[in-house]
């Protein structure tokens, strides 16, 4: 398995809708990649640019050290699978699945073994005789997956390969696609609108706005530390609120907001905000605690709604820089609406990123 490198990629259809935009990203061989943005930020073209189906504008993929961007689809290697499984249902599991090397003459004998190791790689062995309409919807992403390794391919694009499973399906289906994926030591990437999937799979993530990358990072390294308003509120929930930089330090700072001062991390490393600059501070709703801890970040307000989840507890509470979202576990104290309460979080809790 390879590298993949992304340098400088724009995709302009029709001399007038830029999907992508100079688009830089390095995936490291092995790794398990994924893209996640809101419909029509360019996920998909971008897919289809590594996969070869679709021609960049401007800018050079490459696969390991070899530059792909001209190369004819079959020639790259790169083996997708869509949402839609596109199998052929009346035609066994073996079929499908041998269909792209019996059209490439590869000899009989090489093909059953290759198929048979194939199903043996998303756990279908067996499965080979059986007719698609007799699997289930998790069996037939398996054997779309299976179509896609037989061909060895220098790596895998998936894209938003578990839309069509139900729920529960889906969850049990992000490990065994990771699995798979791992166990095989192939290079992967995975286009996803649903942000848990991918805060669950990934090695690493690229958060996409407007055909470009908006941040890059590991799951927790975008979930703790977003460095955009835009990141923060697309992965997870989020309370943000706008106010006036007091005091910048080295990696944390003052917020003034109606009258009250936040202080907290800022991620973005080049900013270096003055005095009176417009800030926006993010503070996810279980950093909020609502009994005293540190003494930093106090703020009294009002509880105007309550969800009681059972594991855990949903407030809405009332406050001098807005309505705060807050979420519990284990609480010491389960409060009602209408009772007064005073939100604490710690400094490196809570992100402070310019306003944009
Ligand atoms: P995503 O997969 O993130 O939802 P896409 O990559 O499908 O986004 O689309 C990005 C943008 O490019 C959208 O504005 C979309 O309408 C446009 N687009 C995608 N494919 C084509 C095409 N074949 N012709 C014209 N516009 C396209
Ligand atoms: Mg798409």
């Amino acid at each position: 398995m390879e590298a993949i490198r992304v340098e400088k990629v724009s995709k302009v259809f029709d001399g007038a809708v830029v999907a992508l935009n100079g688009l830089n990203l390095e995936i490291k061989a092995g790794e398990l990649f994924f893209l996640l943005g809101a419909s029509g930020c360019g996920k998909t073209t971008l897919l289809r640019c590594i996969a070869g189906l679709e021609t960049p504008s401007d800018g050079r993929i490459f696969f390991g050290e070899l530059d792909v961007t001209k190369l004819a689809p079959h020639k790259r290697e790169a083996a997708m699978v869509f949402q839609s499984y596109a199998l052929w249902p009346h035609l066994s599991v073996s079929r499908n699945i041998s269909f792209g090397l019996e059209e490439r003459k590869i000899p009989k004998a090489e093909i059953k073994e290759r198929v048979a190791e194939a199903l043996k790689m998303v756990r279908l062995e067996g499965y080979g005789e059986r007719s698609i309409d007799q699997l289930s919807g998790g069996q037939q992403q398996r054997v779309s997956l299976a179509r896609a390794l037989v061909v060895k391919p220098r790596c895998l694009l998936l894209d938003e390969p578990l839309s069509n499973l139900d729920a529960q399906l889906r969850i049990e289906m992000r490990r065994e696609i990771r699995s798979i994926v791992k166990d095989n030591g192939l290079t992967a990437i995975y286009v996803t609108h649903d942000q848990e999937e991918a805060l669950a799979m990934a090695d690493r993530m690229a958060v996409l706005a407007k055909g470009r990358i908006a941040q890059i990072g590991t799951p927790e390294e975008i979930y703790r530390q977003p460095a955009y308003s835009h990141v923060a509120s697309f992965i997870g929930e989020t309370n943000l609120a706008d106010g006036d930089v007091m005091e910048m330090h080295e990696d944390f700072c003052f917020v003034k907001i109606n009258g009250t001062a936040l202080v907290g991390r800022v991620t973005d490393k080049n900013w270096r905000g003055q005095p009176g600059e417009k800030a926006t501070v993010s503070i996810r709703p279980e950093v909020w605690r609502l009994h005293k801890e540190s003494g930093e970040n106090e703020i009294a307000g009002k509880v105007v709604e309550r969800s009681y989840l059972g594991q855990r507890i949903e407030y809405f509470v009332d406050t001098v820089i807005g309505r705060q979202q807050v979420v519990e576990m284990n609480p010491y104290v389960l409060h009602s609406v209408g009772d007064h309460v005073t939100l604490h979080a710690r400094h490196g809790d809570i992100v402070i990123f310019p306003k944009s």
